[in-house]
């Protein structure tokens, strides 16, 4: 009696610890895929980009020889929702990859330089001074970036709201952050970048319009005394004017340059065909004619960049001056988000755009994991005999009795 009672002890033991081997590999293998689908894909496809090379004759020729090459890396419309419209769960999930993915980018290709090109908060434009503080909060956490990595921002019309909508005292909280009002040259490198405030080139001579015009203005002579300077021209409108490189401007804004529609665009995140052929509205959309000539006749920038559309573009204006559209870096806006990385010289540019993993593969890595998890339960269950198997039961049965 007491032999037996031993032999089911021992039997019971030996069914519990199968039982806790299973359901350990069962926790190994989510674990691994969520290693893997959160953590690890983001090294793998962002591991397959590289700066681009820019060309070296164009750098030997130039005064500027001993100079090196300027990494930048350009992203927009982040997005970070807000309290209003944004539910904790889809915050939580976009944010994460957001940050995922910028830390990786940041890990293996280490950039000089980051400029976030307008839109990095959803309701920037409404939000109160506490959720405003929670999204500045969870943006420093997110972006974090080493010192010898910048982090610059352009403003967009959600940060501060439309035109009508814009308001001093929320265009001074977004500056009191990122130290960006009305408009920014920086000069890196030998390369000069012009941000620009497009959210107040409505051109109504509103106070926050007329400073930023003001501001565009000054920035616009000083670079064209240090073009003229260079090649020896006096004039008496420079004297005492801050000599800068003279390397044509970047112009770096969140509204695109006027353009009709979204028509011409190609590539693979180019606007849906339905959508392209929708025209833009200006000052909406698109910046007015009006604005667009004033940019391009003040700093004759050598290239153009801007978000907004959350679409890729390319667009050439008068006939040579490139202006890329940077998709939006959201998985919210996106299936393919993406980020532009320059190799910049004062005389030279070469860009490549780098694409994030693809949210619906992520899903479908998911998908098939967690059908294969299922199976696997199953079998275990032994609800998920062959017919085979099931045959040689029935046999066996059949022979008892
Ligand atoms: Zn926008």
């Amino acid at each position: 009696m007491s032999v037996m009672r031993s032999d089911l002890g021992t039997m019971k033991i030996l069914h519990l610890k199968k039982r806790g081997c299973f359901l350990l590999k069962l926790l190994c293998l989510v674990v691994l895929m969520l290693i893997f689908c959160e953590f690890l894909v983001y090294y793998v496809v962002i591991f397959q980009c590289h700066w681009p090379e820019v060309k070296i004759e164009a750098l030997r020729s130039s005064r500027q020889s001993s100079a090196s090459v300027l990494k930048a890396m350009f992203l927009s419309d982040t997005h970070l929702l807000g309290e209003i419209k944004g539910h904790w769960l889809d915050k939580l999930r976009r944010e994460w990859q957001m940050e995922r993915a910028f830390q990786t980018a940041l890990s293996l290709l280490e950039p000089d330089i980051v400029f976030i090109l307008g839109d990095v908060f959803d309701e920037g434009k409404w939000s109160s001074s506490q959720a405003w503080a929670d999204d500045v909060r969870r943006f420093q956490k997110m972006f974090r970036h080493p010192v010898r990595t910048e982090l610059m921002v352009v403003v967009g019309n959600h940060d501060i709201g439309f035109h009508y909508e814009m308001t001093t005292y929320k265009l001074k909280r977004f500056a009191k952050v990122f130290n960006f009002t009305s408009g920014k040259l920086i000069t890196r490198k030998g390369v000069n970048f012009v941000m620009v405030n497009s959210v107040a080139l409505e051109g109504d001579g509103c106070t926050v319009c007329s400073r930023a015009e003001a501001k565009l203005m000054k920035l616009s002579h000083k670079l064209n005394c240090s073009q003229q300077q260079e090649q020896n021209h006096s004039n008496k409108r420079c004297s005492g004017v801050e000599q800068l490189p003279a390397s044509e401007p970047i112009l770096l804004q969140h509204y695109p340059l006027y353009r009709r529609s979204d028509a011409e665009c190609t590539g693979e995140d180019s606007a849906l065909p339905e959508e392209k052929n929708t025209p833009f509205k200006e000052k909406y959309d698109v910046l007015s004619r009006e604005a667009s000539q004033k940019l391009l006749w003040w700093f004759h920038p050598r290239l153009i960049l801007s978000g907004h559309t959350h679409s890729a573009c390319e667009v050439l204006h008068n006939g040579k001056i490139p202006e890329i559209s940077v998709p939006s870096f959201s998985w919210r806006n996106r299936n393919n988000p993406s980020f532009i990385m320059g190799s910049i010289t004062p005389t030279d540019f070469s860009l490549y755009k780098c694409f994030l993993p693809l949210e619906s593969r992520v899903t479908t890595i998911y998908c098939i994991a967690g059908a294969l998890l299922g199976l696997l339960i199953l079998a275990h269950l032994q609800l998920f005999n062959p017919p085979f198997y099931f045959a040689q039961h029935l046999i066996r049965k059949h022979k008892a009795v």
